[in-house]
């Protein structure tokens, strides 16, 4: 049964494969004993491999042990989980933070808490799998508005029963477009509809705004806003999801989420990696000014060759294929060149938008930017699509 299914997914050309990276994640890795220009990892400030980062995960690991032994609610809380939260609240500016194991685990939990039957979640269509699933696991009523479509959004609004509980979900910074959130209108959308908002900010925190607090810091909003959601996996480098808000949010959150009670705690290793990852965010702002620079550099490269790179205004940056099996030619002809990127299909992204999803990291340098775009190029030029 499993192989005629197997090949039904072939036949769409939707097989997932594993691509297994034999030197981790610095911008130059060994695929398959060759080397390759990685542009496809969300280490977009290079943490990941960070020495002081991996020292403080080694000793707090032969301190406290590999694993958290239980859940948080038991015994599962260490003094490397404590003060990760707090270092979180700190960074975020916020009165209070709750870690989660995965940016996944803290939509999933948060969400249904926030939530449930009788109310009502509008949802942007390109929000993250997490957020739809987190959306569907809550029991409210749940409805899509068109991408960005603050009309659409708005008619949603003024058509729901008065009085309804109604949280409006999106992303801060889209994963797979790289687009932002019109978050000021969406804040006063629900502010005069009486909804509430929730950001998704894996991919702005440590990437948006002047000190790498995220998209609500871009936009001024932090005030506004009493709480949002983000990932320690991504700009971070390690490992985990976290709510910062409010002490009663959080609390309640401590409470209610479901994800957060019935689950091991992260390993107390990623925690004090999240500690060292936030303090170098923010003594480093110029790995945020490097990756910004990377970012506009392949960006420019990339229009001048004339692709067309949607509405990106971050380090993602979505090159639209259209056809899946188009978009695997591009990755395995890119790979060929040197460039590791691979191609999103659907359901990641919507049918016939399949797509190679670029990423740049501040530890790219100009040189190794200018070697992609010559990949890009001669690729491109090789499927007639430039
Ligand atoms: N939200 C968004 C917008 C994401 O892109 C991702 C990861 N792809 C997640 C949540 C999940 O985060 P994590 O990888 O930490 O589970």
């Amino acid at each position: 049964m499993f192989d005629t299914l197997l090949d039904e997914l072939d036949a769409q050309h939707l097989t997932r494969r594993l691509t297994e990276l034999s030197t981790g994640v610095a911008p130059v890795v060994k695929i398959d004993g060759q080397e390759v220009l990685l542009l496809a990892s969300n280490d977009y400030l290079g943490l990941a491999g960070h020495p002081d980062i991996i020292d403080a995960a080694a000793e707090a690991t032969r301190r406290y042990g590999v694993g958290s032994g239980a859940s948080r609610l038991v015994s599962g809380t260490l003094p490397p989980h404590r003060d990760m939260e707090r270092a979180l609240a700190r960074f975020k500016k916020t009165a209070s933070a709750l870690a989660f194991g995965s940016g996944y685990l803290a939509n999933l939990g948060t969400i249904p808490a926030l939530i449930g039957r009788g109310g009502l979640i509008l949802a942007d269509r390109l929000c993250h799998a997490s957020l739809i699933d987190a959306c569907r696991l809550s029991g409210a009523d749940f409805r899509v508005y068109h991408h960005n479509d603050l009309a659409h959004l708005a008619t949603l609004l003024s058509r729901r029963k008065a009085a309804r509980r109604t949280l409006v979900v999106t992303d801060g910074v889209f994963s797979m477009d790289g687009d932002v959130a019109p978050l000021p209108e969406l804040f006063d959308l629900t502010r005069r509809y009486d909804a509430e908002l929730y950001v998704d900010d894996a991919h702005g925190t440590g990437v948006m705004g002047e000190t790498g607090r995220g998209t609500l810091e871009h936009f001024h909003l932090e005030d506004a806003v009493p709480f949002h959601m983000g990932t320690l996996s991504k700009a971070v480098g390690c490992i985990g999801g976290f709510v910062a808000g409010t002490e009663p949010l959080v609390t309640y959150l401590l409470n209610t989420s479901r994800s957060f009670i019935y689950t091991t705690a992260p390993p107390p290793g990623a925690a004090a990696a999240v500690i060292a990852a936030l303090d170098i965010i923010q003594r480093e702002p110029e790995r945020r000014q490097r990756l910004w620079a990377n970012r506009d550099r392949l960006c420019a490269g990339l229009n001048r060759l004339g692709f067309s790179i949607g509405a990106s205004a971050s380090p993602i940056i979505p090159i639209i294929i259209g056809r899946a099996d188009r978009a695997l030619v591009f990755a395995k002809q890119l790979l060929l060149n040197g460039v590791f990127a691979p191609a999103i299909r659907p359901p990641t992204v919507p049918e016939s938008t399949s797509r190679i999803r670029v990423t740049v990291t501040s530890e790219h340098t100009p040189t190794q930017i200018d070697q992609a775009l010559v990949a890009f190029q001669r690729v491109g030029e090789s499927i007639r699509m430039i």
